[in-house]
């Protein structure tokens, strides 16, 4: 599959500081920009260097728990410089997927998506097409009743050691 290069959004683009040249933009750890210490970014608008060079440039995936993992940061960062406070929350990074490819799919868990990892697991089937089908029941359900993250989810996350934020560093 060829796709047209991904690039940022005119409105932010060519702001020198904020976004690198094809429009992304850069983030520290945190998930805030060094020039603009007031912008934070997340999804897929956020700047990845690529891990490695390939014969045909391509663009680092950026999938949904990734993201979860930083706006948890980015939520969480934001109420500490209200507070006065230096941010210090971390996101993860990792990757649950669950990919439908119609009448089957593929599953696979990479903490964190980008290597090198600690976890690599995948798993295909029927299942993962019953399984997806199911949970877009259950995000709709969750995201229209108005919660985010239900304990039942965080417990389950837990258990599967699938975390969304980083331990917090003692220097931070
Ligand atoms: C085909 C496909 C399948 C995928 N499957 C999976 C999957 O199975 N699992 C998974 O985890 N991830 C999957 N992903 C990736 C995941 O969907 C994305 O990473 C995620 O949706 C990105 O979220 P985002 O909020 O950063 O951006 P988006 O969801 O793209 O949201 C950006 C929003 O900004 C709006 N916008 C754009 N320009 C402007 C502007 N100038 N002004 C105002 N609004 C603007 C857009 O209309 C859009 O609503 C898939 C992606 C694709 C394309």
């Amino acid at each position: 599959m060829m796709l047209p290069a991904f690039r940022g959004v005119e409105a932010v683009r060519d702001i020198e500081g904020l976004t690198n040249p094809r429009g992304f933009i850069l983030v520290d750890r945190h998930q805030q920009n060094g020039k603009y210490p007031n912008v934070f970014a997340v999804g897929v608008c956020v700047a990845i260097a690529p891990t490695g060079k390939t014969p045909v440039p391509v663009g680092v995936p950026k999938t949904g728990f990734m993201i979860e993992s930083m706006v948890t940061a980015t939520a969480k960062n934001i109420a500490k410089l209200v507070r006065g406070e230096k941010p210090n929350a971390e996101g993860t990074w990792n990757a649950v997927c669950l990919a439908d490819f119609g009448d089957g799919g593929i599953a696979f868990v990479a903490q964190p998506q980008i290597p090198p990892r600690n976890v690599n697991w995948s798993s295909q089937g029927k299942w993962v097409h019953a399984a997806k089908i199911g949970f877009e029941k259950y995000f709709l359900h969750k995201i229209k009743s108005g919660m985010a993250e239900p304990f039942y989810e965080k417990l389950a996350l837990q258990v599967l050691g699938i975390d969304k934020l980083k331990a917090v560093k003692f220097d931070d």
